[in-house]
């Protein structure tokens, strides 16, 4: 007798529904499983019958064929043990066939026929709604999160007998614990930072326009406090955006214990000692690396010149497309990865430079230093500040700084100010303008031509390092309502252009 159980697998972030289908028959007592299957799927046969075993189902002494189709699909991941018992269960007459009707199956099973938790339960469930699949079974411990899209009739399983027991007609799905309202932790504040007008206002313009951001100074300067704050003043996530950045966390089994789709951008700060793959994303069961779990926020690289060349090279491509492909022996796949890109790095070897106190740093030795610093992370770099140590009056102020809050209304003003101009246009913000609609998007006045093309000459600048300041500069005259960009607006983005001649002291650092 042949059964079938619906469930799905993950090909990328997304739930790709598979069938499993079980065939018990007379012949030589044999388990054999097919349908393409990687290793941890193949090992299911050896799980799903001890557990079978020590649920009291002893497997029938005959020939019993598992397939998983479509079969030009590779199956991966241990979501299927659950599925492969039941199919199996349902073949030997244990569960009525009708009982799988508009049903999808998922969750890994131990030896002792407990359902273990799976990572990727919200987009195999968001597949199952779309589908108009009726309910889903999935492990007791993936519920909450199996839960937060609604739409769909959540079975929490916790073992074999379980799943059995309700199949047959004969379980009460406990009631959801309370959640009380979804709250998350409160996220850091920029009003916590004391002084560094210069570095915030850097923050407030990459966020604005949506820039790379370059953070230049000693240790303790607050680079790492800035950039963990950045989210705090970017837009919040909207529904779409919510449920891709979900997915990818559900990928990578982080979304656990989550009571509600997190509006807060993602702020990822992988360290310089991260893998390629960590970085990137793949494995042996496909993982989505930092760039991805960045997807819609922001990746952060604290001490850019100790990062290995070959993971920063890795950046490349995702900053084009937005997403990256993982080419596999069986097959590609995508993950998302469109995310604001923001570094922090020292300005020399001991850090102090250019503070002669303390900095006895070597001209070699400040250009080996520099050296380091990988080309494609710093030509995309619209924004480059250089910072100083925090002084002591600063420190000990007793004010506080302005709130995320307030940063954060600016920055969507001249974000919905970009939306407007941009409309019809394949692009949102300042940062992506391409460089032939510059002349357009970006009006001088007379003065501010002038002024542009001094700079331009005494600066040696590159056509890229005039470019952002160009892009620059409308961000920020967008920050001030601003419809043309006038000499003041020009002055402020060419101080944020310090990295073009290495000089990591910005020239108008009194501005405020
Ligand atoms: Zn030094």
């Amino acid at each position: 007798m042949v059964s079938e159980v619906q469930s799905a697998a993950i090909y990328g972030i997304d739930g790709l529904p598979i069938r499993v289908e079980a065939d018990v028959s007379e012949g030589m007592p044999m388990f054999q499983m097919v349908g393409y299957l990687s290793s941890e799927v193949r090992e299911a046969r050896e799980r799903v019958s001890t557990a079978l075993r020590n649920s009291g189902f002893a497997l029938p002494v005959k020939r019993i064929t598992v397939n998983l189709y479509p079969a030009d699909i590779r199956k991966s991941g241990t979501g299927f043990d659950l599925p492969v018992a039941l199919a199996i269960l349902s073949a030997t007459g244990v569960i009525p066939p009708d009982a799988f009707w508009d049903t999808f199956v998922i969750g890994e099973v131990n030896l002792q026929g407990n359902v273990c938790p799976i990572p990727g339960v919200l987009p195999i469930v968001a597949k199952a709604a779309e589908l108009q699949i009726k309910r889903i079974l999935v492990p007791a411990q993936n519920r909450v999160e199996a839960e937060l899209l609604g739409g769909i009739e959540v079975i929490p399983v916790e073992s074999i007998n379980g799943a059995v027991d309700y199949l047959t007609g004969d379980y009460e799905i406990p009631p959801r614990e309370a959640q009380g309202e979804a709250k998350e932790a409160s996220a850091p504040d920029f009003a916590e930072i004391k002084g560094q007008k210069l570095l915030k206002r850097a923050c407030e313009i990459a966020c604005a326009g949506m820039h790379n951001l370059l953070m230049i100074g000693p240790p303790g300067a607050g680079k790492s406090m800035a950039a963990k704050r950045l989210p705090s003043i970017l837009p919040e996530m909207d529904r779409k955006e919510q449920m891709e950045t979900s997915k990818i966390q559900s990928v990578a089994g982080l979304l656990t214990g989550a009571t509600a789709l997190s509006k807060r951008r993602p702020f990822r700060s992988p360290n310089h000692t991260a893998t390629l793959q960590g970085m990137a994303g793949g494995g042996t069961i496909p993982r989505p690396g930092e760039i991805s779990l960045a997807h819609n926020g922001v990746l952060f690289l604290d001490e850019l010149t100790e990062f290995s060349p070959q993971v920063l090279e890795v950046l490349r491509q995702p900053m084009e497309d937005h997403e990256i492909t993982i080419a596999r022996a069986n097959g590609s796949y995508r993950y998302p990865a469109k995310f604001m890109l923001v570094a922090a790095m020292n300005p020399c070897q001991c850090g102090y430079y250019p503070d002669r106190n303390k900095c006895r740093c070597t001209r070699r030795q400040l250009d080996r230093f520099l050296g380091k610093i990988s080309e494609p992370v710093i030509d995309r770099m619209d924004l480059a500040v250089g910072i100083k140590a925090v002084a002591f009056e600063e420190l000990s102020g007793e004010s506080k700084g302005e709130s995320s809050a307030a940063i954060r209304r600016r920055v969507e003003e001249a974000q919905s100010i970009q939306r407007a101009r941009y409309r019809g246009e394949a692009f949102r913000f300042n940062s992506a303008l391409p460089a032939g609609l510059i002349k357009q998007y970006v009006p001088l006045d007379a003065a501010a031509r002038d002024y542009l093309e001094e700079v331009f000459f005494r600066r040696n600048l590159t056509a890229r390092g005039y470019h952002k300041i160009l892009k620059v500069a409308r961000t920020i005259a967008d920050l001030s309502g601003k419809d043309r960009i006038d000499e003041t607006c020009l002055a402020e983005a060419v101080c944020y252009r310090g990295v073009e001649k290495r000089d990591w002291e910005p020239e108008e650092r009194n501005r405020d």
